[in-house]
């Protein structure tokens, strides 16, 4: 069983910063679109600490050393596991199109109903 070991439990909850705005509480929960995507627990390639990456447009940088890179070389870390932006669980993800994607392309929470889609339409991406 994949066990999840995020970086906030070891280094207390202020690490770890809800950075919900305050117009998204009334939004059902979730979200559509890789800009939307929830945040993302990622092995650094350089000194293999675990960290967490919240944005995705944001650069991906190691807190433990100087690694970065940027964010659309997303998909060259290794992804440890998504994590609920509401109650910081880790979701359930999964890819629908393999060999097609190689970033997650839904995430859902069993506790809150959270749920994100890499797109709306994924059935339009499929070739048959
Ligand atoms: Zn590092
Ligand atoms: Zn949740």
């Amino acid at each position: 069983m994949f066990v999840l070991d995020p970086p906030w439990t070891k280094d207390g909850p202020e690490t770890f910063t809800m950075a919900v705005p305050e117009a998204h509480t009334t939004f059902k929960r979730g979200g559509v679109g890789w800009p939307q995507r929830p945040p993302a627990v990622l092995r650094c390639p350089s000194c293999s600490r675990s960290f967490t990456h919240e944005f995705a447009n944001d650069y991906i940088d190691c807190p433990d050393c100087h690694f970065e890179l940027a964010p659309d070389k997303f998909a060259d870390l290794d992804l440890l596991g998504l994590v609920c932006p509401h109650c910081t669980r880790e979701l359930d993800h999964g890819i629908r199109h393999p060999g097609m994607m190689d970033v997650p392309e839904y995430a859902s929470c069993t506790e809150c109903q959270y749920h994100w889609e890499y797109q709306h339409d994924y059935e339009s991406a499929t070739r048959s």
